[in-house]
């Protein structure tokens, strides 16, 4: 029987690590550059630490299944990952997003695979049927879901009938949610995206990324990526990130059991004019989330009257901390318009919503009541 996601998050489908004689519990950090060879022509498996790592194999095991994936690569960050999986793709190529992206990821399509060649076409996933813009050339559909930061939920599942009937690759980022609430692979798409350094990670301290595939040829063409650009993790950084993966379930739990109270008390709270979380029964993305994902995490994207409350706010949270980044243990409150989104040209920025007036809460496991009193006094004019 196939083991349990907790169980998984300790061990991945591998056996206890009883690789040395002390019976030492932690996987041991492999800090080493290179390994000796036995004779000419002979390996121990292990060559040079671009290629392979024991600490980094290690975690990518553990991520691979938790995705039910076939292969998962660990690098030095989200972005990384994602412009090593770019490698894919050559001159000419064309390939659709969703316009509502990381601030980083829009900035890597449009400013650094622009000018390798590749084109984009950035349209809105959930009002736009995707199909009409698939071209000649186009490989890809590539989306986040929920997005950042609006949190719009796209339906992963009809996606993937489009790119598996036109044979192209569905690629999802799926840090909002993690694999702990969501699993894209079984939804049909071919390559799922992590930054490690928010859920998975989950303590504020390490940057990671990830690419995982239930593809044989895609995980040799991406093995062959990593191996060549040198973009992957630290041993000592796997091993944080195998360390913060153990928890990963409880912090999930109880930082979604805070977001559902804090969107509750958000929708009542004075001068706070709209709320997009996707627990939300009745909102936008609430019956699709509910059907693909087995959760709604713990991103909150809300609205104030005015530029100035916002910033306010931000300058009046005692125990929040306004600071990029998200999926810690510790709360954060960000401003797209000038952090996370502020290099999205300010066209597209309107057209998706990110006003002046938009803030981000990533909303981590403090007690619930303190978050919320936080709030509430920040909130006060
Ligand atoms: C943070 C983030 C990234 C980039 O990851 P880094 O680890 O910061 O490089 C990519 N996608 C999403 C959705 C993110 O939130």
């Amino acid at each position: 029987m196939e083991r349990g996601f907790a169980t998984k998050c300790l061990y991945g489908n591998g056996e206890k690590f009883e690789g040395d004689r002390t019976g030492a519990l932690s996987f041991p950090i492999y800090q080493t550059a290179t390994y000796a060879h036995p004779a000419v022509g002979e390996s121990t498996g292990y060559d040079y630490s671009r290629l392979q790592n024991p600490t980094r194999e290690k975690l990518e095991q553990v991520v691979a299944s938790l995705e039910n994936g076939l292969d998962a690569l660990a690098f030095s960050s989200g972005m990384a990952a994602i412009t090593a999986m770019m490698e894919l793709f050559k001159p000419g190529d064309h390939i659709i997003t969703d316009a509502d992206l990381y601030g980083g990821s829009i900035r890597l399509f449009d400013h650094i695979s622009e000018k390798n060649g590749i084109t984009f076409s950035h349209i809105d996933c959930v009002a736009e049927d995707a199909e009409i813009f698939v071209k000649e050339n186009t490989r890809a559909i590539y989306i986040e879901t929920p997005t950042n930061p609006m949190m719009n939920v796209i339906d992963i599942a009809k996606l993937a009938e489009i790119t598996r009937r036109r044979g192209l690759l569905l690629i999802v980022d799926n840090t909002f949610l993690s694999p702990y609430f969501q699993k894209p692979l079984d939804l049909g798409a071919d390559i799922v995206v992590h930054s490690g350094t928010k859920f998975l990670g989950g303590h504020n301290d390490t940057l990671a990324g990830f690419l995982t595939t239930g593809s044989p040829d895609i995980a040799e063409k991406l093995r062959f990526i990593i191996k060549t650009v040198g973009s992957g993790l630290a041993p000592i950084d796997s091993w944080l990130i195998l360390r913060g993966i153990k928890t990963l379930p409880i912090r999930m739990e109880k930082a979604q059991e805070n977001a559902k109270a804090i969107a509750t008390f958000l929708l009542d709270a004075e001068n706070v004019r709209r709320v997009y979380y996707p627990g939300i029964p009745g909102s936008k993305g609430y019956e699709i989330c509910k059907k693909q994902a087995d959760g709604f995490g713990s991103m909150i994207t809300f609205e104030v009257a005015d530029r100035e409350l916002a910033s306010q706010v931000l300058k009046s949270v005692k125990l929040i901390h306004f600071a990029e980044s998200l999926g810690g243990v510790e709360t954060l409150i960000t401003y797209p318009v000038t952090q996370t989104h502020a290099d999205v040209p300010e066209t597209v920025r309107i057209k998706n919503g990110i006003t002046d007036c938009i803030l981000r809460l990533s909303v981590g496991i403090e007690d619930k009541e303190d978050l919320i009193r936080d709030l509430r006094q920040a909130l006060v004019r």
